[in-house]
């Protein structure tokens, strides 16, 4: 393996599975805009990177890795940056086993041809892997937390666990050059989807409570939203891969938080700042949008729903090994959010 990717080499290809998703999309874009690589990009569904498809530097394929064909064809690659996943808490309990199937049978077929072709897997794991952490954690260390989660009947653990055996895998694998994310609370536009207008079901928090506020319902509060997140801008995350990218080596065997401690806020307090920017973006007093409501989580998302409560990323690592650190700050990340979201689905 190289030890580093220059930027301007136009004779690598990077192969993006899930191309075509919240992340995967911002990412692409970079691509482009910051290197002179080419992209073979593998996602369902390509609505968010219409702009990309003519780029004679980007070739699409539309398909996941439920196909063996395809997961050989991505690993002929040198660099394998994998996002396809089932991550939407709605479908965690009455979709288990197929949750499991795309968040750790089709990862490992893929890890599997990479240890083959040589090529190194940058694979997006989830700061989910941290478990059911209590309020009063501290911050999770790559290296060194413990794990807890809840019993097989709290099913909301499926995502979780399937992240957790993947990342177990390729540390385990023989001759596999990776590289793990996992990613605290990403949030941007283009994430997830408006309910009933281009996807069903419960999409994560930013998503529901952006939702909220252009139809005027209110903001559901699951469990009082005492539990707890460090929300980080999509565009840190980005920039977090660049310097992956850049450092080669540095970057091989080793799993990264990556996140925002500073952006660390409630759910109920979020909630409270998506409100008053959402006002400032209307230019109406925030006594005119919608206001919240408290809903325990089952009768929310169903029998199994459990929660960690706070869940607060160790940032040193990355900084340390990569010499990344998150700059945007939450204000900033949700008035970039908001403002799409109004603009796009509004
Ligand atoms: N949550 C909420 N209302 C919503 C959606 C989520 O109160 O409409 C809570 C959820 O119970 C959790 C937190 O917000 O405590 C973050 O949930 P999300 O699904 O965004 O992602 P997670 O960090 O749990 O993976």
């Amino acid at each position: 393996m190289n030890s580093t990717l220059e930027f301007n080499d136009s004779s690598i290809t990077v192969a993006l599975v899930g191309c075509g998703g919240f992340i995967g999309s911002h990412l692409l874009r970079a691509i482009f805009e910051r290197t002179s690589w080419r992209v073979f990009g593998v996602d369902l569904d390509s609505y968010r990177i219409q702009e990309h498809l003519a780029n004679p530097r980007f070739e699409f394929l539309s398909a996941d890795l439920a196909d063996p064909e395809v997961v050989k064809r991505i690993a002929q690659y040198p660099v394998v940056v994998n996002l396809a996943a089932i991550c939407t808490p709605g479908r965690y309990m009455a979709e288990s086993a197929e949750v499991i199937r795309s968040n750790y049978d089709h990862p490992r077929a893929l890890a599997d041809a990479c240890a083959q072709s040589g090529s190194w897997l940058i694979h997006f794991s989830t700061s989910e892997i941290y478990g059911k952490t209590a309020a009063n954690s501290g911050a999770l260390v790559e290296d060194e937390s413990e794990i807890v989660f809840g019993p097989v009947a709290a099913s909301r653990w499926s995502y979780a666990t399937a992240k957790l055996l993947t990342e177990r895998y390729l540390a385990g694998l023989d001759g596999l050059h990776w590289t793990v994310v996992r990613p605290f609370n990403f949030v941007g536009p283009f994430m997830d989807f408006m309910p009933g207008v281009d996807g069903d079901g419960i999409p994560r928090v930013l998503a529901n409570f952006s939702t909220a506020l252009v139809r005027g319902e209110s903001l559901k509060l699951v469990n009082g939203g005492v539990a707890k997140r460090c929300f980080t801008s999509v565009h840190d995350a980005v920039d977090f891969m660049f310097c992956v990218f850049a450092s080669g080596e540095k970057a091989l065997s080793q799993a990264f938080n990556v996140g925002n401690a500073a952006n660390e806020v409630s759910i109920a307090e979020l909630a409270q700042l998506m409100r008053s920017v959402y006002a400032a973006i209307k230019g109406v007093h925030e006594n005119e949008v919608s206001g919240v409501e408290v809903i325990s989580g089952e009768e929310y998302y169903g029998k199994g729903y459990d929660d960690s409560l706070r869940r607060m990323p160790s940032v040193e690592k990355a900084e340390r090994l990569v010499g990344f650190k998150a700059k945007i700050p939450l204000k900033t990340a949700l008035e970039e959010s908001l403002t799409w979201f109004a603009h796009h689905y509004g």
